[in-house]
């Protein structure tokens, strides 16, 4: 490995990292020699009740073999399209485009088996830093912590037991024991949503280090889908699923308003359950300076344009669902009322951010 390194190091030099050609990495395959090493930084999602996991940690090394990029994946990045960045905070999350590509991974020890996970990566050499993977990753923690919960909820509202406020659901999330609530979640009865949890990985060996420079710092998540559907993104092109959707909601009012699960994006198995990969956290706080791209973001003069606002929640969420209406009933009726938004009526427990 040393010798590789050392050439690895060697052809970085000349050539700066910087162009990444999607067409030659799509060249690669299981027989290449060549190929490129990645170690474990960040890996803090660990509970499986909200999220499908690696099984990675911090530490770890892991050995890409396969790697490839797939067109019908490309929903992944409409989230930094030019026509779309204007309309979200300008933070690293919503601004910077990232490359995406379907990864074989194998742990360096060859103690593991094979995983099909999604690679993601900044498209631009100077953006690909732990700190802004780190952004990625605390995104999916919170998302599926959402998640955690609102299956739970689900639970608990299939199984008859009247739970119809969230925070009921939450006070037994934090009374009964993990083992038990993934026995339920997992046992298939009823459809959840999951997020497939990103780690955040530098690579250490690169036999392609112009396209994946040593250094760079990635995300892995455990999504072996060749596809991603858009279920909550811009209110136009997305596909309107019933559970998605109701998460959606689930999130925004457990928040009280405070915080969306955006760009809600994944697949749906045939038992209809949901597994999403890569969603946005849209707060109502202003982003910390460390999350803001440049100096002079004028993200600070109209923090609710691009917040989570009433205008935003109706147009991801232009219609409930009956799941919606066991933890928000109110919002039905001042819809009908011809009031706007969810918390018309004031009684729902919502406050947005001014
Ligand atoms: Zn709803």
């Amino acid at each position: 490995m040393g010798a590789q390194v050392g050439r690895v190091h060697d052809a970085l030099r000349e050539c700066g990292g910087e162009n990444l050609h999607t067409s030659v990495l799509t060249s690669l395959d299981f027989n290449e020699v060549q190929e490129f090493v990645l170690r474990v930084v960040d890996a803090p999602i660990d509970d499986s009740r909200g999220a499908c996991l690696t099984g990675y940690n911090v530490g770890d090394e892991l050995k890409v073999v396969q790697f490839s990029t797939v067109n019908e994946l490309n929903p992944l990045g409409w989230r930094h399209q030019e026509k779309t960045r204007p309309q979200w905070p300008h933070t690293y999350r919503f601004q910077v485009p990232k490359r995406s590509w379907q990864a074989m991974v194998v742990p360096d020890n060859s103690a593991g088996s094979q995983q099909v996970c999604l690679l993601q990566m900044a498209a631009s050499p100077d953006e690909r830093t732990r700190e802004n993977a780190q952004f990625d990753v605390e995104d999916s923690k919170v998302a599926a912590v959402y998640a955690q919960r609102f299956n739970l909820h689900q639970q608990n509202t299939v199984a008859g037991m009247g739970m119809a406020d969230p925070k009921d659901s939450a006070a037994v999330a934090a009374t009964s024991t993990m083992d038990d609530e993934t026995a339920l979640i997992e046992n298939g009865t009823f459809p959840t949503i999951k997020v497939a949890a990103p780690v955040a990985c530098e690579v250490i060996a690169s036999g392609y280090p112009s396209m994946v420079p040593v250094g760079a710092i990635c995300t892995l998540a455990p999504y072996a889908e060749k596809r991603v559907q858009e279920y909550v993104f811009d209110g136009q092109s997305d596909e309107f699923s019933e559970l998605p959707q109701a998460y959606f909601h689930y999130a925004a009012f457990t928040s009280g308003g405070k915080e969306y699960v955006c760009d809600i994006q994944g697949v749906e198995d045939d038992d209809g359950s949901f597994l999403i990969v890569d969603p946005c956290i849209l707060k109502a706080d202003l982003p910390g300076v460390r999350d803001l791209i440049g100096a002079v973001a004028n993200v600070q003069s109209e923090p609710s344009k691009n917040g989570p606002t009433v205008e935003r929640f109706d147009t991801l969420h232009p219609k409930c669902t009956q799941a919606c209406r066991v933890f928000d009933p109110q919002r039905r009726s001042a819809m009908r009322n011809g009031k706007v938004g969810m918390c018309g009526m004031g009684a729902c427990g919502l406050r947005f951010a001014k």
